[in-house]
């Protein structure tokens, strides 16, 4: 199996931080890009002030905190992921710029490094095909927040090897993770299921069945959800929720995931929840 020291991850956002985060703690070298210095600056002390929370939470020491803050370097270019075993894929939920950068990767990396999305919804098999190594490409999808969510589903596409899947899951496991292996279908498992209850959420809002914080306290008390799909959609991203939902609408071809028109709408105003500062509520 291929000995995964360095792992690059592309995209500091809300999910690239997490990643290099847990990465970094796991004990592996962290390459962490995304397009400005100022993004890497904010994803660093976000990095940062989440790894204080554990520590205050006594779940890792002082010591383990520097050490993995250590183990970060930040770049705005590709080429600076050339020595990585492993880059993890996080940018936008858009497929155009996904491709550019997985093509721009291939020619980059070692032949024996394998690529891998952490994309909520985008085919596996079809990111892969841009690349000259579909059998060495995988989808890896954390859960937000990566450094609290158990969960990874680690997607083989129609090409990916044996030995591709079983590093990764290892990589999975170093991370605390539970890897769960699916195969590559519009959404996946995670998103086939959770987002036709958030965008029926989203209908009955719209319909007028109900406000939000009344769908949201349904789902809660009477469901035992966590917190409500809406209050959920929020923290993915409506921008990300909406996406997800054109793929497996397209992909499927079944019109029983054409999203709700309020949600289309409320990403036209930049109401892209928790990250805009506003939502379905206000942040
Ligand atoms: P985000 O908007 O918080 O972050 C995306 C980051 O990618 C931004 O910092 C942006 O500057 C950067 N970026 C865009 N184009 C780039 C490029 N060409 N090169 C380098 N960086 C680039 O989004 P997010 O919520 O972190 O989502 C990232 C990915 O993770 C998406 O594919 C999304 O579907 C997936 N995902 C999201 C969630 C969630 O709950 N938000 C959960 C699982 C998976």
């Amino acid at each position: 199996m291929p000995k995964v020291e360095t792992i690059g991850v592309i995209g500091a956002g809300q999910m690239g931080n997490g990643i290099a985060h847990v990465a970094a703690l796991a004990g592996f070298k962290v390459v962490l890009s995304d397009l400005a210095p100022a993004l890497l600056d904010k994803a660093l002390a976000v990095i940062g002030k989440n790894l204080d929370r554990q520590v205050a939470k006594g779940v890792i020491d002082a010591g383990a905190r520097e050490a993995a803050l250590a183990r970060i370097t930040t770049t705005t270019r590709l080429e600076d992921h050339a020595g990585c075993d492993l880059v993890v894929e996080a940018i936008i939920e858009s497929l155009e710029p996904k491709l550019a950068v997985f093509r721009e990767l291939d020619g980059v990396l070692g032949p024996g490094a394998i690529l891998a999305s952490n994309t909520s919804s985008i085919s596996i098999t079809r990111l892969a095909a841009a690349t000259s190594r579909p059998d060495r490409f995988i989808g890896m999808h954390f859960m937000n927040p990566v450094p609290m969510m158990q969960l990874v589903e680690v997607i083989r596409g129609i090409a990916t090897a044996d030995e591709t899947f079983a590093t990764v899951e290892e990589v999975a496991k170093m991370m605390g993770k539970t890897p769960v292996e699916v195969n590559d279908f519009p959404g996946f498992v995670a998103n086939r299921v959770l987002m036709p209850m958030i965008n029926e959420a989203i209908f009955a809002v719209y319909e007028g069945v109900g406000t939000p914080e009344a769908v949201d306290t349904v789902m809660k008390l009477g469901m035992n959800h966590p917190m409500g799909p809406l209050t959920l959609a929020d923290f993915i991203g409506l921008d990300t929720c909406l996406a997800i939902l054109r793929v497996l609408h397209e992909g499927l071809g079944d019109p029983k995931y054409r999203p709700c028109p309020l949600l289309i709408k409320m990403v036209d105003a930049g109401w892209l929840g928790r990250k805009s500062g506003r939502g379905f509520y206000r942040y």
